[in-house]
């Protein structure tokens, strides 16, 4: 999908990640889970792409295989610009062009109980990428924490205290902080808001997207929730099984999904209009193993429309207009 003049920030191209399944003592590999297979997706500067798709389809591994926290097996990302000299490969980056990378691409993760270290004090969780980077220290860094932490909503008095004396809600702005600290240009969001309650996750969601505003950050948001998506992202892709099966500008996609698939996620996402009703699509089975992918479309085993061919050809990909575009056999009804 294309934003006219503009070279997209983050461009990936058939991107392949699998791990090895091992078994007995020797640890002898005798599989491969097929967590992305061959995916793209563009993520300009200052939007928010959203992410979704069933627990397993490869949305995290996605996340971290752009960020290079785990190494993919194939495909390409490309990170920065506009100017041209200043995209990099990300995949071929040594440690020190890894270690520049760092301070433009970060991430909030999903459970704000388990991803601060709870010895540590929050100065200190927050201050730490400024210290590893060499940005600043002493005095200066308690002042750029103090910064940071009221630009998330918390006293920079909290500078003092331990994760365990802070709220769900509050811990994320932690997370948040810590994630902007270096001040990035493009945040991947796991299900960040996932494990809160909904009055929390609209606080935090409203503080990401005042830092965006503020900032030209652009995100990628991951969540298996759909309502959130549709609230914060200016496109969606979907992904099923390592693959993306629709991607599409955020309103074009509710209002008129074309991948079966995409239409049974969105039928469980409640309407806000009185009175109002959705026809709920329900998908019989369950998501088939990663360990080994149904040949054709990967949908198959589940489609309510699948046709002989499905189970073979695997399907084309048809525009949509706006840059969207589906994976699928169906001719428009
Ligand atoms: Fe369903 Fe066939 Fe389309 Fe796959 S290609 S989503 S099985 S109709």
């Amino acid at each position: 999908m294309k934003t006219p003049g503009a070279p997209p920030l983050l461009d990936v191209a058939g991107l392949v990640k699998t791990f090895p399944v091992r078994a007995g003592l020797l640890g002898r590999v005798i599989g491969r889970v097929h967590a992305l297979s061959g995916v793209d997706l563009q993520v300009w500067a200052g939007e928010t792409v959203g992410c979704v798709g069933e627990s397993g389809c490869g949305k995290t591994t996605l996340g971290r295989v752009i960020l290079r926290l785990i190494e993919a097996d194939a495909g390409s990302v490309r990170f920065g610009g506009p100017e041209a000299s200043d995209v990099r490969d990300v995949r071929a980056l040594d440690e020190k062009g890894l270690r520049r990378l760092r301070r433009e691409m970060q991430i909030i993760f999903q459970d704000p109980y388990s991803s601060l270290n709870p010895r540590m004090k929050v100065a200190d969780l927050v201050g730490e990428a400024l210290a590893v980077h060499g940005l600043a220290r002493g005095a200066e860094r308690q002042r750029r924490v103090a910064r940071l932490l009221a630009r998330v909503g918390l006293d920079p008095s909290c500078a003092s205290r331990y994760p365990h004396e802070f709220s769900g809600g509050q811990r994320q702005r932690i997370g948040v902080a810590r994630a902007l600290a270096l001040e990035p240009r493009f945040v991947v969001c796991d299900e960040a808001v996932s494990a809160l309650d909904a009055s929390v996750q609209a606080q935090i969601v409203n503080l990401l997207r005042d830092v965006q505003e503020e900032l030209g950050l652009a995100y990628l948001f991951i969540s298996h929730d759909l309502a959130v998506v549709r609230h914060v992202s200016r496109r969606v892709v979907v992904m099923y099984l390592g693959e993306v099966v629709e991607t599409a500008e955020c309103a074009a996609l509710f209002a008129h999904p074309r991948h079966p698939y995409t239409r049974a996620l969105l039928s469980a996402v409640p309407v806000a209009r009185p009175g109002e009703r959705r026809r709920r699509i329900l998908l019989a089975g369950d998501v088939p193993s990663p360990l080994r992918p149904p040949p054709g479309c990967r949908f198959h085993t589940r489609c309510p429309f699948v046709m002989e061919h499905c189970r073979s050809v695997a399907p084309p990909q048809r525009e949509t207009g706006s840059g969207g575009w589906f994976r699928c056999h169906l001719e428009e009804e």
